[in-house]
Order: C-alpha cells, then structure tokens, then sequence
C-alpha cells in the first residue's frame, strides 16, 4: 500500500481566515450595503446615505450620521469576531442588527474599506485596510457619526468577482437592500445615489416619516411600494402566543402576477423566510387564484428569546421558537382583515 505524501496541518493567517468567512457574508455588493446600513441602524443613525458606482462594485460609500468610533476603536472594529452588540454570554437576547462582529473584517479582507468616524466631543480618524491588511490609524476632518468606503470589491477574490452580474443588475440588488431598510425604519431619512463614471444620480431618497408609529409606517410603505399599495392595503394587528403582527395586506384585487412584493419582517430585521411567506399565500388561500400573488409587508414582532436569529452568517434566516404560532398568527390575521374589509372568500363567490 502506498500512501501519499502526508499533507501538514497549519493554522490560517487571519487575512486567509477572513477572505473564506467572507463568502458567506459577502455575497455581492447588495449584501455589503446591507451589511454597512444595518451598522449604520445600529450606531442610531438618523440619516443614512449610500453612494454606488459599477452597481457597488468599484464603490459603495454608506455616511451615517450615527454615534460613531473613537480612533482606538477603529482597529478593533475591523478586526474579526469584535462587536460592542453583545457580550457573548446571551445569544438570545440579540435586538441589534449586527451581533457577529464579522462584517468590516470580511469586507476589508476581499475590497478596499476606509473607515473614517468621529465621537462627539472627540477629533476623527480614519484607518483603510486592504486584501485584509491594515494600515494606521491617522487623523481625520468629519463632522460627526461615520463613513465607510469599500473600493473595488472582490479584487482579491476573482473567482468572486466572476459571479457579479450585470452593473445594472447589482444595482437593482443594492436599491432593493434598501428599500427593505428603508421600510423597517420609517423614522430614518435614507438615500441611494448612483455615481458611475462621475455622474451622480439619485436613485432612492426617503425622508424621516412623521407621526405615530403605524402612521409613520404607513407612509414609509406608500413612498417605497407605492401610493397604489398603501392605497389598497388594510392595516394588520393581531397577537398569538407572545408574537404580535402588524403591517398591511393588500387587497386581493391588487394582487400580483409575480414579482416581489411580500415583505417580511422579524423585530425590525427583513428576512427571507418560505415559511412566513407560505403563512401569507395560505391566509389568501380563498381570495385568490393560485396564479395571483398576494402584496404584504409584514412587521412580526417579540421578545427576542422568542425567535433564533443565529441561523446564517448573512443573518436573513430565522428560527421560531413555535413555528406554528407564527404561522397561525399571519394566517388568522389576515384572513380576518380580508373578511372585515368585505372579501369573501373566492370559493363562496363562485358557489
Ligand atoms: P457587528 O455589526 O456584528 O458588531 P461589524 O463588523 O459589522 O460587526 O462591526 C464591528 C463593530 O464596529 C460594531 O460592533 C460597531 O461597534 C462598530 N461599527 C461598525 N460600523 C459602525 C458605524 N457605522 N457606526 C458606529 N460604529 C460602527
Ligand atoms: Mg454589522
């Protein structure tokens, strides 16, 4: 028997580490702008502006006008495994976007990331790493809160870079990003500006909403979806088991062909999740053709120990901890909204 040259065990260095981690949470610009708005969320920012161009490919710039870093937390703030979102003793306590501590570290290790950020009552600074190799820290001019820039992504990753579609398409992606966001934070001014080959168009622009939060959210929804949704949406509210919905269904005459536009939302975090979205198709069972697609946006709401948002590196998947409840509650919610609002089902209709 021959055997093969005995291969030798050696512990990656942390650029390496970073550039695999970085497949998972980097998909393709739309989930390193998702990513940089969501820090931006979590820092309390009020305003948050995205500068793209190539469809984020050669940029992304996000500017928040958040809490910002100190310079010494810079560093920290790039390095792998480091958050001020949790202590690490309770994962099932998460009411941030961010926990994971992962996201700059992945960017810097497969783009260009500058990160420039300021604390009040304290001078700026900035620091750029690149291919996962940082530079120093060096003082900065910044009014306050933070800007990420992320040049080039995906340079150091070609087999990656490969798999990006179109300029056009990928922006889309990141407008989508967006808007998403943008729905979840009724309160926050949000804006998307194309900046391919120097030019500089705005592509989305949502202004902070007034008023209580459903008004508020009402209003977020007519300005990202449409003043048709909002205009043929019925607001939802109901409570199962500790899990309360709120949000708008459409009418069944405002159904869809196909397309998205079924929105979910788990504590204020859009996620993709077929079994929330089959709870919306089922709750339109009787309303609807199964060629039709019902428009929600749907605001699921509970204490976090409720629901396991650990489940993927990207963070859009989550685990309930009574599946059925979260079920039963879209369903009875719903179903009850269309029947209040004078819809009998389609089946009666034809009988
Ligand atoms: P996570 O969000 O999971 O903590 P990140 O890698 O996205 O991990 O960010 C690391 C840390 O950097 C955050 O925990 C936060 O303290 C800090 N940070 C990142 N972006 C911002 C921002 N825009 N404003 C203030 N702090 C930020
Ligand atoms: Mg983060």
């Amino acid at each position: 028997r021959t055997l093969p040259t005995r291969p030798v065990i050696r512990q990656l260095d942390e650029a390496a580490i970073n550039r695999i981690a970085a497949g998972e949470v980097v998909e393709r610009p739309a989930s390193a702008v998702k990513e940089l708005v969501e820090n931006a969320l979590d820092a309390g920012a009020t305003r948050v502006a995205v500068v793209i161009a190539h469809g984020g490919k050669s940029l992304i710039r996000v500017t928040d006008d958040g809490c910002g870093m100190t310079a010494e937390d810079l560093p920290l703030a790039l390095s792998r495994h480091a958050t001020s979102k949790i202590d690490g003793s309770d994962l099932l306590a998460i009411t941030s976007f961010g926990f994971r501590g992962e996201a700059l570290a992945s960017l810097g290790a497969v783009g260009r990331l500058s990160l420039t950020s300021r604390v009040e009552g304290q001078d700026a600074a900035t620091v750029s790493v690149s291919g996962g190799r940082m530079g120093k820290v060096a003082p900065a001019a910044l009014d306050c809160g933070t800007v990420v820039e992320l040049r080039d992504l995906f340079h150091a990753t070609p087999a990656r870079l490969k798999f990006m579609r179109t300029d056009r398409a990928e922006a889309q992606a990141v407008a989508d990003v967006i808007r998403r966001l943008a729905m979840a934070e009724p309160k926050v001014a949000f804006s998307l500006h194309d900046a391919t080959d120097g030019r500089d168009r705005e592509v989305f622009r949502a202004d902070p909403e007034p008023g209580d939060a459903i008004t508020a959210l009402g209003a977020r929804l007519a300005r990202v979806l449409g003043r048709d949704f909002a205009d043929n949406a019925l607001p939802l509210a109901g409570e199962r088991e500790g899990l309360h919905l709120t949000g708008f269904a459409a009418l069944p005459t405002y159904s869809r062909g196909a397309g998205v536009s079924q929105y979910v939302f788990v504590n204020g975090r859009p996620v993709t999740d077929r079994q929330l979205t089959g709870a919306l198709r089922a709750a339109y069972n009787d309303f609807l053709s199964r060629d039709r697609f019902p428009a929600a946006a749907l605001f699921v709401e509970c204490e976090p120990r409720l629901v396991d948002v650990n489940v993927h590196p990207a963070k859009s998947e989550v685990r309930f901890r009574d599946p059925q409840a979260a079920r039963g509650l879209i369903v009875s919610t719903i179903r009850a909204a269309l029947t209040g609002a004078g819809h009998r089902a389609s089946t009666t209709v034809a009988a």
